[in-house]
């Protein structure tokens, strides 16, 4: 009956000796006159303490719900990961490869690239409708590539820029 939402009649006895009439609902023991102030202290603390239950399911369910992301995102790392050292290549036909942004490249030219280094690229595509036609310069950012299509030939190192 505690924890009853329906009208319920209080029942409780009065003066008269007639049990009470008066209608409640909700938590509780009897009709707002006859419920005493420890009945009241014990709805006050069930109260408080269904209120912390609910604050904390929220709690550890989001912290669950964190925590398989968290592993399903460590999972794709680790196959990417090991995707790419699978298909990563640092030379083509004799040649070494780099990535310079999304793009995989060959160099012919004399010596070794290495990250960091500024270097001539021949228009592609993508860089004839973004930068306008002509050769675009771009920074290596990666040693050997993961792309398995053909690669364009970088031009020319350019110097460092300032
Ligand atoms: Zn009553």
């Amino acid at each position: 009956m505690f924890d009853a939402i329906h009208m319920r009649p209080c029942g409780r006895p009065t003066k008269t000796g007639n049990p009470c009439r008066a209608q409640f609902s909700g938590r509780g023991f009897a009709c707002k006159i006859h419920t005493t102030d420890h009945e009241k202290q014990l709805v006050d603390a069930y109260e408080q303490g269904l209120r912390a239950g609910r604050e904390e399911g929220r709690r550890q369910e989001q912290q669950t719900a964190d925590i398989r992301v968290e592993n399903l995102e460590r999972q794709v790392r680790t196959l990417e990961e090991k995707l790419d050292t699978q298909n990563r290549r640092f030379e083509i036909d004799g040649h070494q490869c780099v990535t310079v942004g999304r793009y995989a490249y060959v160099w012919t030219g004399p010596g070794r690239l290495k990250v960091g280094d500024r270097v001539l690229l021949p228009e592609n595509y993508v860089s004839a409708l973004r930068q306008g036609p002509g050769p675009q310069p771009g920074t290596v950012t990666a040693l050997g590539s993961t792309y398995t299509g053909t690669h364009s030939k970088i031009l020319s190192r350019l110097p460092a820029s300032g």
